[in-house]
This record gives structure tokens, sequence and C-alpha cells, in this order.
């Protein structure tokens, strides 16, 4: 009995001719990620790349981050197909790096508009404290805690709220704390240009309670001080006094 090829099966030459490969689209976050390279722009886990997301991208990459998240969840040998409980935190997990814990990367600074300071307010304020929310780089666990922030106004200022809002985009990120507060420093003289800026962070770190050393108190704080507040230590000091006023506000 000879056998006869199917008479659909396309013949060698009819191949060659009209058989069009088709391109595999690149996953999206090739695609941000030749973007931002083509630009030359640094996308470092605490970066805003905001500016160079396409509209769309974000929804994409919340399905291709979930699909990863699926198959960490696969090494990890759990049962997700059977397991009523990880079902859907793969999705829940993509969802809450973008738009929540790291929303400081993927979405624009919060709009805060600043006005001159007409009444040439020179006086230094305090602001705090403000929460910290963040995630530490080198485990992507919390990092939580407070900050202060000390301003010596110059040509503009800003609402007092508004210096939560920044400082929840900046710390929305994977961070060092070290950085972190050197990134919250220059983000908020680009919008106010104070004549001095003072930062204080304590913060804890779950990378350190939870996980490695397991020391449950252990706290990080440090600080930067800018301008005025870095030339006058009469000044540097009178923050640290106010910050020490407000935190034992916290205690009554
Ligand atoms: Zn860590």
């Amino acid at each position: 009995m000879t056998s006869t090829l199917p008479s659909s099966l396309p013949t060698g030459s009819a191949l060659g001719s009209s058989a069009v490969p088709q391109a595999v689209p690149a996953p999206v976050s090739h695609r941000i990620r030749q973007r931002l390279e083509q630009a030359g722009v640094s996308f470092l886990a605490n970066d805003n790349i905001a500016d160079h997301l396409m509209d769309g991208e974000l929804d994409q990459l919340e399905i291709e981050v979930a699909g990863k998240v699926r198959d960490l969840l696969r090494s990890l040998v759990i049962d997700i197909d059977n397991d009523h409980n990880t079902e859907e935190t793969a999705e829940r997990v993509a969802r809450m790096y973008l738009h929540e814990v790291f929303k400081g990367r993927y979405h624009q600074q919060p709009k805060i508009a600043s006005f001159p300071n007409v009444k040439k307010l020179d006086e230094i304020y305090t602001v705090g404290p403000i929460s910290v929310r963040s995630a530490c780089s080198h485990h992507l666990v919390p990092i939580l805690g407070n900050c202060w922030i000390g301003i010596k106004p110059g040509e503009r200022v800003i609402g007092l709220s508004k210096f939560s809002r920044v400082a929840d985009w900046v710390f929305s990120r994977p961070h060092i704390q070290e950085e972190a507060v050197m990134i919250l420093a220059d983000e908020i003289e680009r919008l106010c240009e104070p004549q001095g800026l003072a930062i204080l962070v304590k913060a804890q770190h779950y990378c350190m309670k939870w996980r490695g050393v397991k020391e449950p108190q252990t706290s990080m704080v440090n600080s930067v001080v800018r301008g005025d507040f870095r030339h006058d230590p009469s000044l540097k000091a009178e923050f640290f006094e106010l910050v020490k006023q407000q935190e034992s506000m916290l205690l009554v």
C-alpha cells in the first residue's frame, strides 16, 4: 500500500513562495527596555520610567508580569492550579507591583502646583511624620517608617499635603534608604527651590526583621541637609529639635 501526502500539505516550492515567517511580537518589557536604552535613560530599580511608557503598555506589562509571577510560583512548586488561595496570586502581585508598592516607577508624579512666595516667608518649618512605605532593592521586602521634611522657603512654596504626595511617590519604588532620601530631596528642590532643605528618615527594614539577622527592633535613621541647613549649624539643630517635638506628640 502506498501512502499519499494529504493534498492540503504545501509542497516545498509552495511553502517557499507563499509562507511569510510570522514575527513573534517581543514582550512589552523588551520594547520598553529597548526604548530606554536607545534614549540613554537609566532604569534602575529606584528610577521612574513613566515618561517612556506608551498608552496601553502598563496594561500589557501587568499581563506579562502576572505570567512571570505564575512561573515563579510554579518554580516554587506551589500548585496554583488546585490551590484556591494562590489561584489569582500572580494577577494580584502584578497589580500590586505596578500600581501600588512600585507605582513610583511606572506612574507620573502627582500634579503638584507651586506658588510664588509673595510674603517672602523665610522661617523654617517641618512637616512630619510622613509615612515611609518602600521596599528594599535587595530582597523586595518592606521598608516601613517615618520621614520629616524641614524647609526654609525660597522663591516658591507648595502646600503641606504635597510633601506627603511626593514622598509617597518617591518611596513607592525598590530602594536603599540612603538613595531614597537623596531622590526625595532632589524632587522637593525641583518643586519649590527652598533656601534650605532637611529630611530625616527613620525606618525598619523587613530584610533585617523578617529574615537574615532577624533583629525585630533595629531601625535605620539617616538624613540629608542642603542649602542653609547645611551651612548654618543652628538651623540644622533647630530642625532636629522640631522633629523631636513632633515625635513627642506621637506618644501622647
Ligand atoms: Zn533587603
